[in-house]
């Protein structure tokens, strides 16, 4: 047995994978990476993969980066971790100041995982309506199509039938309003007005029960978890009137499109909005350690700010403010402005645009879409099974794609090049033209 094949069954044997019908890997086989290198990962057979999907969106600067590994060594040197509880440390306090300058939101409470951002802007919502004389305000509500993570709270709001429907019986009732997906767009509409006809049934639903909810949770600009659906700014503009007029909060999840994945460092930059409170996690810390965040506002801060224990947050994870973690997101931040890489991100995102356009012309082709570094299209295809065919032609063809249903998607690391752009687009036309029909 080789290497591969050999990690390949004891990880069988051993390890749960995530988000996987185990029973799946009698024949589509596991693929253990020995390294990875910038954004190619290796297998111990010498194979190789384009991370297209920068390992589920969380890689921003290529994998085994120099810049971040030098980081973490130095930090390890240091300190590793210490309890937040009574302690803080170097990491922590430059990370906080850093995100509050960047965000405008100055107060910083730290998780592990995105799904673990959300529980905190959700329970932290929910206590300041307590805090402030408003215990009615409880319910949460969120967009058609919206994803927020998998722990009972988060999975509550999200709303992806694959993922709620069994653990249903678990979950809190939340509500639902439509998505401003500019793919629901009626002829002749434009995505603005698509995006402002959704925000009128949010008004409609807040009119009726401002009095009992705590917040609307949305991901700004991308829902990206349901298909890389895309809307118009200018709903987030319309929610944050709404949430202003009816005394709810606006939590904004950043998690997948933070850290410049729609073309702004943050995506509620591109209308000029300041949510209530603001999740981030996965690029975070360049796709190196699980952290996350919660930002929020000084009005939400002096709600908890008093003599009473039970007025303060009383929520904590043992990871929580990892000096690790927070190092690395530092050095992720130190490339953002050494590299000016929201600028330079414009350039290869218009280069990946005109070597996609054969793709995007494609008559299988739907739908093509891109906002930032995130590219979408749909593809007409018979194929039974089309997503699963697809990732195991692109993993033939060198590449690391994995479609949600019909929809195909590209969120490549930034530091990817032309000639790396290059490969995904032609390679994948080869896929599409095989597939679709
Ligand atoms: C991935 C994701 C989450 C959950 O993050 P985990 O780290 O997987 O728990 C929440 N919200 C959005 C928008 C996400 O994309």
């Amino acid at each position: 047995m080789n290497r591969n094949q050999e990690l390949l069954s004891r990880s069988l044997a051993a390890v749960w994978h995530p988000c996987t019908q185990m029973k799946r890997h009698e024949e589509l086989p596991l693929i253990p990476i020995q390294r990875g290198q910038g954004v190619w990962l290796y297998d111990f057979d010498g194979r190789r993969y384009l991370d297209g999907v920068s390992s589920w969106w969380v890689n921003l600067f290529g994998h085994c980066n120099p810049r971040i590994n030098a980081a973490l060594k130095d930090q390890l040197e240091k300190l590793e971790h210490v309890i937040l509880a009574g302690f803080t440390h170097q990491p922590v306090v430059e990370l906080s100041e850093r995100l509050g300058k960047l965000t405008g939101l100055g107060h910083c409470f730290y998780g592990s995982d995105g799904a673990s951002a959300v529980e905190i802007a959700l329970k932290m919502s929910f206590h300041y309506w307590r805090n402030t004389g408003r215990p009615e305000k409880t319910g949460f509500v969120s967009l058609a199509h919206g994803y927020h993570g998998e722990t009972i709270g988060a999975l509550s709001v999200t709303d992806v039938a694959l993922f709620k429907d069994t653990y249903a019986p678990l979950l809190r009732q939340t509500a639902q309003v439509p998505s401003p997906d500019w793919r629901r767009a009626e002829p002749g509409e434009s995505a603005e007005a698509c995006a402002l006809r959704a925000a009128k049934a949010l008004e409609a639903y807040l009119e009726q029960h401002h009095a009992a909810t705590a917040a609307l949770i949305l991901e700004p600009l991308v829902q990206c978890a349901t298909g890389m659906a895309m809307h118009h700014p200018a709903y987030l503009n319309k929610a944050r009137e709404l949430c202003d007029r009816y005394q709810v909060h606006l939590i904004a999840d950043e998690i997948a499109v933070g850290f410049g994945r729609t073309g702004t460092l943050f995506a509620c930059e591109q209308a000029a909005v300041l949510p209530d409170f603001l999740c981030l996690s996965k690029g975070i810390s360049g796709g190196y350690l699980p952290l996350s965040v919660a930002l929020t506002t000084d009005d939400v801060y002096q709600a908890f700010y008093a003599d009473e224990t039970a007025k303060g947050f009383l929520h904590s994870h043992s990871y929580t403010g990892n000096a690790l973690a927070c190092r690395a997101a530092l050095a992720t931040l130190d490339i953002f402005e050494q590299d000016d890489v929201i600028a330079a991100n414009r350039g290869k995102a218009a280069a990946f645009d005109s070597l996609l356009a054969e793709l995007a012309a494609h008559p299988k082709v739907r739908n093509f879409r891109h906002t930032g570094m995130i590219w979408a299209f749909e593809v007409d295809s018979a194929a039974a099974d089309f997503a699963n065919r697809f990732y195991r032609a692109a993993l033939e063809r060198e590449m690391l794609l994995r479609p949600m249903g019909d929809t195909v998607y590209f969120m490549p690391p930034y530091t990817i090049d032309e000639a790396e752009m290059g490969l995904l687009a032609e390679r994948t036309l080869e896929i599409v033209a095989t597939l679709g029909g």
